[in-house]
This record gives C-alpha cells, structure tokens and sequence, in this order.
C-alpha cells in the first residue's frame, strides 16, 4: 500500500506542477485565494454537462447580469433561461434559479455542508463537494471524471465500474493535502486534461509518477477498468449533417435544430438524427431528411450514454442553395416518428455550433470528408 508519507510527497509535486502549468479560468483562484461560493456555484451549473471553452462567455455574461446570488434570485425565469439559451439542458437553469432563491431567502449564506448543499436543487455530491473546496478550502470529495481516472491509475484499482465509483472517494481522501485544499481537485482536474489523458497517458511528465502504481505497470493507460460498461446495451443510429458553401468564402454552415427540451440531448442542438434515441429500435435505415444523393462516412462512431452505448452511421451531404430547396422540402420526420417536427431549422458555421459530444463526432467526420 502506498505510504501516505509518499502520497503528500507527489501531492507536492502536483501542487508546484499546477501553480505553474494550470489554466486561467475566470472562476478560478490559486490558494491562499478562494473564489467566492456565488461564482463557483454559476460555473459549476454551467459546467455540468457543456465543456470549458463555451462556458467562459455565458459564466462571464451571468456575472456581470446578475453579480450576486441575491440578484439572480431576483432576476425573472424567462430572463435567466434566455440568457441560457445556448447552454442547453435547461433543467439546470431552472434549478440554478430555484437553488439561488433558496439561499437568497434563507440568511443569504451559502450552506456550508454537504447535506444542505445537496438539498438544493441541481446540486448533487459532486457540485456540492467542488463548492466546499473552492469556495472553503474544505477537504471534500471532489470526483468527476478525469479525478476518477487519475486516482484509479495511481492506486492502480482493478475494481470494474460503475462499483468503482463507490470505492473511490476513501482512496482520494488520502490524497487530500492539508493545504491548498482548494486547488488540489483543480490541479488534477488539469493533470487530466494535459497528462493522465484517457488514452495516452504521459508518465514521464507526471508529478505523481513517484507513487503511480498504474506507471510501473505495462500500459498505464488501462485503467479505469471498463469491462462492464462493455455490457451496456448497444443502440444503431443515424445522423445526417446537411452542409452548403458560405459564397465567397472557405467555409461551410450546417443545417442544425434544437432539440426538444425533454429527452436525450434536451434543449441542444443537433443534426437530423434517427435510432440511437429511440429505445425499441424499430427506425427505418433507408429513410433520409431529404431526396438527394448521400455519402455514408467511415468509420462508424460509438458514444457512451450512462445507460447504453450508440453506434452510430454518419451521411452527409452538401447543396448549393439552402434557402430555395430546404426551406420548401421543410426536412420532413419519419412517418412513424412520434416525436414532434423540430420546428426551426438554422444554418450555423462550426464556429458557431455549441454542439453535444455525439454531434461533435459526427460534425469531426463530416469535416473530414468536406
Ligand atoms: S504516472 Fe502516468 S498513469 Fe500515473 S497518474 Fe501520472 S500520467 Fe497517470
């Protein structure tokens, strides 16, 4: 068992790594700073299911709108959720709000323990914990999933998830320093994305190289042990990115919805999809939003849902004059569909798609064959 002498030792070494390669966020303080709780609890809102980069000017513009928990309190739904728009799965902005008229009509503190926290609205184990560490320097468990890669590699734990998920936090408390509490979980948040990265992990670079067991080991890449995710059921589908030349200029838009609010992907947008949203499976693979010739891509792409895994064709094509033939051909939904017409279609250039990570994937491959 590794010695917890040794374990502070590499948390050393990860602590003086990350004050001098972390990131510049905007809702980040490098201890003895802490970040106030208001402005942890709008990022970490955000950032519960949209990535980094398209969170910064959404967290930016909250702040300035509303600066404090008691003005978002105040601020009416239909203003906050349209100031979301974007942002997608809008329960969260709904939850936010609730959550900030909660604590604004109590004393206006922010709780300060894990039950009262996880009380609130939208704020489960995990939010609540990163509100503790970065607002409190308290020693909470702070676990997403580069935390859960990092902590499973360097204990080397072979247990299978999701039970992985329950013998976790016991291994990262003992890896909790005694100070600069509020930037461990954010140095190895970091580490995560620059180092211990899912596929390649860089060991010769890591400061916790020391006492990974996982870096003694063969391939330090293995871990967490997915196996019985592998048993997930497996969902066909099919997108369908639609694109047209920008004139004069080098690049594309895309034809792109937004999703219905309830359900897989709510409130996002997307490309016309079929099957891999639909439990029964029973889609027609000849259909296509509109009548013309398609390009089947390669390979096909897989993305891990919690509850199945899609596996998923991508088509593609491109037409020349969006406005006369889209908007009379109105991309009909399958017959058999249920689900309601996607009411707006827009044309986005990728610099402008806030997409979900499966259409991301997809938008990847059509970029390439582009
Ligand atoms: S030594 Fe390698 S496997 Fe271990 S935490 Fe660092 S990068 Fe990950």
């Amino acid at each position: 068992m590794t010695n917890i002498f040794n374990i502070q030792n590499d948390i050393a070494n990860l602590l003086s790594w990350y004050h001098k390669a972390g990131r510049t966020l905007p809702w980040r303080s490098y201890w003895p700073n802490l970040t106030p709780p208001y402005h942890v609890f709008l990022s970490e809102f955000m950032l519960q299911q949209t990535g980094v980069n398209t969170v910064v000017p959404y967290y930016r513009y909250f702040l300035k709108q509303w600066p404090t928990i008691h003005a978002l309190a105040n601020a009416s739904i239909d203003d906050v959720t349209a100031a979301w728009a974007g942002l997608g799965y809008y329960a969260r902005a709904r939850n936010m709000h609730k959550s900030a008229q909660m604590i604004s009509n109590g004393d206006g503190i922010f709780p300060k323990t894990i039950p009262e926290l996880t009380n609130l609205p939208g704020i489960g184990p995990y939010t609540a914990g990163a509100i503790l560490a970065f607002a409190f320097d308290e020693p909470s468990v702070v676990i997403d999933g580069n935390i859960e890669r990092i902590v499973s590699r360097y204990f080397h734990i072979g247990t299978s998830l999701p039970a992985l998920k329950l013998d976790l936090p016991s291994f990262y408390e003992r890896m909790i320093p005694k100070t600069h509490r509020s930037d461990f979980p954010q140095a190895l948040m970091d580490l995560g994305n620059e180092i211990c990265t899912s596929t390649s992990p860089v060991c010769v670079r890591c400061p916790l190289a020391k006492g990974c067991k996982s870096e003694k080991t063969e391939n330090p890449g293995l871990l967490p042990n997915r196996s019985n995710i592998k048993n997930k059921p497996v969902r066909k589908g099919q997108i369908f990115v639609i694109s047209t030349k920008v004139k004069n200029e080098d690049k594309c838009k895309y034809l792109v919805y937004r999703r219905d609010e309830n359900g897989l992907l709510g409130g996002m947008l997307a490309f016309p999809s079929q099957g891999w949203d639909e439990k029964d499976q029973k889609f027609d693979r000849a259909w296509r939003p509109l009548n013309i010739k398609w390009t089947e891509l390669k390979p096909t792409i897989r993305h891990i849902f919690s509850h199945f895994i899609s596996e998923i064709q991508v088509f593609t094509t491109e037409i020349d004059k969006p406005k006369n033939q889209i908007m009379p051909l109105k991309l009909q939904y399958h017959k058999k569909d249920k689900r309601k017409i996607p009411k707006e279609f827009q044309w986005m250039s990728a610099d402008e798609l806030k997409l979900p990570k499966l259409m991301q994937k997809a938008l990847k491959l059509a970029q390439k064959h582009n």
